[in-house]
């Protein structure tokens, strides 16, 4: 069984993350959406909301599960056997950061592969900090992000 993880902050999760995740359990057989607690990052969402919405959204999807480690990716990784770590490119300002956290795991392990994936085009211009921006001023954001994921945005606002 090829399993394949899904890193991120998820700080909400957009389209853009579940495309990228749907297109990647067409590749393997197991995905687990993998929350990095990151103790020096401030998120706007809690580790269990950001639970909630992505077990909600991906509730249809048998071959995928969500977890979230304090600890390294890699080592997450290598503990559930893991082949693959997926992560998507938006544009060109993405391939800097992406690469050096490739470079960083080929160092820590280099049997695990890392896959990218290219955004959709309709994708390229969404990230969580924008969507956050975007519903701030009050923009309509329901075409970019799952509708569970705008109640919570919602709800933050309030
Ligand atoms: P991180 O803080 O680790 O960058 P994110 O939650 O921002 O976590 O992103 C997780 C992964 O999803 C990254 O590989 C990122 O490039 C990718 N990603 C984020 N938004 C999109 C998008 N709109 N289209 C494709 N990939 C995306």
């Amino acid at each position: 069984m090829k399993i394949a993880i899904y890193p991120g902050s998820f700080d909400p999760l957009t389209n853009g993350h579940l495309d990228i995740l749907k297109r990647a359990t067409k590749l393997f057989d197991k995905v687990i959406v993998l929350i990095a607690i990151n103790p020096n990052k401030k998120t706007t969402f809690s580790l269990e909301e950001r639970i909630i919405m992505l077990k909600e959204v991906t509730k249809d999807m048998p071959n995928v599960e969500i977890d979230s480690t304090s600890g390294l990716t890699i080592d997450y990784a290598i503990k559930k056997g893991a082949v693959a770590l997926v992560r998507g490119l938006r544009a060109v300002s993405d391939f800097e950061y992406e690469f050096q956290i490739a470079s960083t795991n080929e160092f820590l392990d280099d049997k695990i592969e890392m896959v990218f994936l290219m955004a959709r085009t309709i994708n390229t211009f969404v990230s969580s900090s924008m969507i956050k921006e975007l519903n701030s001023q009050g923009a309509d954001i329901h075409k970019l992000v799952p509708s569970i994921v705008l109640e919570y945005l919602n709800k933050s606002r309030k």
